[in-house]
């Protein structure tokens, strides 16, 4: 990778990041915008904040990341449930006032670049990321290379079916990875779980304090861990058996908690994988970095 500084722009629902990265993925500069409305509006207050934090300096190019469904050929955002958009020209949008050339990407693609580089140092050549937090992301980095796909929808991993009788996913689907995994799923299981015992769970109930709960020694939260783990350890399997990868790669909130779900996803993992695929890989869980998806996108630039 080239030396020398990279924009980096993360579009996620609520918020965008922006930050100046290097070539090792070390974020010199960063800075936060809120998200709001209309494209064009959105990538007006983008150019004032990349002025504000360039300060002069003139990075490499610009890497942008897209929660949703991106065509990274034509830098279009097909569908983005997140930002509530249709088929907007991105790259277009942005061909000027913004350090060139410019990338854009799926979010998770671009995290699993990310991870790549700065929790991996490159170490690897054979790639799983799987974000684990409201939503369940993935990406695909294959013979050293990001994966993207025929149409760069390649990784979606959190919508893998674990289960066709399972509960019903926001994708549309049922029993996909994220219907077990994800926040809202996790929580909603706890609840269940708690009221069929004749329990009350405590109000605003998060899976930060289901892994509270389960250090404690709470029945209800070390079933809900061990369950998402045998989910989350069918899709792992799964992954290896696909794609034959060195490591698989935890991260997101969730993550926390793998010392209750871990043992419950290498059981599943030793059950379905083959052995080979399985003895290959190492499935690690990385402290949060919530830096990955904008650092990522910054080093979509070559
Ligand atoms: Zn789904």
């Amino acid at each position: 990778m080239k030396k020398g500084l990279r924009l980096g722009i993360d579009l996620g629902g609520t918020s965008v990041k922006m930050a100046l990265v290097d070539e090792r993925g070390r974020v010199v500069d960063g800075i936060r915008v809120e998200t709001s409305g209309k494209p064009r509006k959105l990538v007006r207050s983008l150019k004032i904040a990349a002025v504000s934090l360039l300060k002069g300096r003139r990075p490499l190019g610009t890497g942008v990341g897209v929660a949703g469904d991106v065509d990274p050929v034509r830098g279009v955002v097909r569908f983005s449930p997140n930002l509530h958009w249709k088929n907007v020209p991105i790259k277009a949008l942005m061909s000027a006032g913004f350090p060139k050339p410019l990338f854009v990407d799926n979010d998770a693609t671009a995290a699993a670049w990310g991870a790549y580089h700065v929790d991996l140092k490159g170490r690897s050549k054979n790639f799983v990321l799987l974000t684990l937090g409201t939503g369940v992301g993935g990406g695909l980095v294959l013979d050293g290379k990001l994966y993207r796909g025929a149409t760069g929808t390649a990784g979606e991993l959190g919508h893998v079916c674990v289960d066709p009788d399972g509960p019903l996913c926001g994708c549309g689907s049922t029993g996909c990875l994220e219907a077990f995994v994800g926040n809202r799923h996790l929580v909603r299981w706890a609840m269940e779980e708690y009221a069929r015992r004749g329990r009350r769970a405590h109000e605003g109930l998060t899976p930060k304090d289901l892994n509270h709960f389960a250090r404690r020694g709470d029945p209800v939260a070390k079933a809900v861990w061990k369950r998402m783990g045998r989910a989350l350890g069918t899709g792992v399997a799964g992954f290896l058996n696909i794609f034959n990868p060195d490591t698989v790669l935890l991260t997101g909130g969730v993550a926390a908690a793998a010392p209750h779900f871990m043992p419950s996803l290498r059981r599943e993992v030793s059950v379905r994988a083959f052995a080979t695929p399985r003895r290959a890989a190492s499935i690690l869980v990385s402290p949060q970095n919530n830096d990955l998806g904008v650092i990522g996108a910054a080093l979509l630039v070559p």
